[in-house]
């Protein structure tokens, strides 16, 4: 079973549960500034050129979200993942509650993630799907708050430099690994709340997937 966390800056990361992946959207950000440039440099949003920069900014995006899908789906059948637990975004957009690193107005990025998560999610539902592999969606609520490793929850939990530290059973991990591996236990009840010595470092440690605009995929890179 493997949970899904989406959001902004990593546009996914996934926790295998004892193995975690990133994958950035640096990608899709930078064409959504250079086309908005681009466009804004038309004038009139209706003109021609305008409604071609439009298609090929959809077709750029569609492309980057496919290619995303497509590696988290090879990375679970590798794994032999059965499940993939989604964090549902639904009502998060209008919830001013969910702190910082869903600051969805935040450079007028709120269309973007709008439209790109839903979409993200209908396709790798569907691709999985195809794997054999059964997609949950369950609420985002408190997976952001909450310690992955020991269930403690602080309203109080600050963020910072993208990192989670609990300072119940002090693990430091990931801030959207930790989310990752919340959505995963809402299905899927880790032994980790048992208050094992399980060695949690995985959680602080993911691996990168970039999406190489030249060949058009997700290419692996080095541990952080
Ligand atoms: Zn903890």
């Amino acid at each position: 079973m493997a949970g899904v966390d989406l959001g902004i800056c990593n546009f996914a990361a996934v926790s295998f549960g004892g193995e975690s992946v990133l994958y950035p959207g640096g990608a899709l950000k930078e064409d959504e500034y250079y086309f908005t440039k681009k466009k804004a440099k038309c004038g009139d949003s209706s003109s021609r050129e305008a409604t071609r920069l439009d298609r090929k900014r959809t077709g750029r995006r569609t492309h980057f979200l496919h290619a995303l899908s497509k590696a988290i789906v090879e990375e679970c059948v590798e794994r032999g993942v059965g499940t993939l637990v989604v964090g549902d975004l639904g009502g998060i957009r209008d919830d001013d509650e969910t702190g910082a690193s869903r600051n969805w107005g935040d450079h007028g990025n709120l269309d973007l993630h709008g439209w790109a998560f839903d979409r993200f999610t209908t396709l790798l539902d569907y691709k999985a799907e195809a794997e054999g592999i059964d997609v949950e969606l369950v609420s985002e609520r408190d997976t952001s708050k909450s310690c992955s490793c020991c269930g403690h929850t602080d309203d109080a939990q600050r963020v910072e430099r993208g990192l989670y530290v609990c300072e119940n059973c002090e693990t430091v991990a990931n801030a959207d690994v930790n989310g990752a591996e919340n959505i995963r236990q809402k299905v899927l009840p880790s032994l980790a709340t048992d208050g094992g010595d399980r060695d949690n470092g995985w959680l602080a440690q993911p691996a990168v997937r970039l999406f190489d605009r030249s060949e058009g995929v997700f290419a692996p890179r080095e541990q952080l």
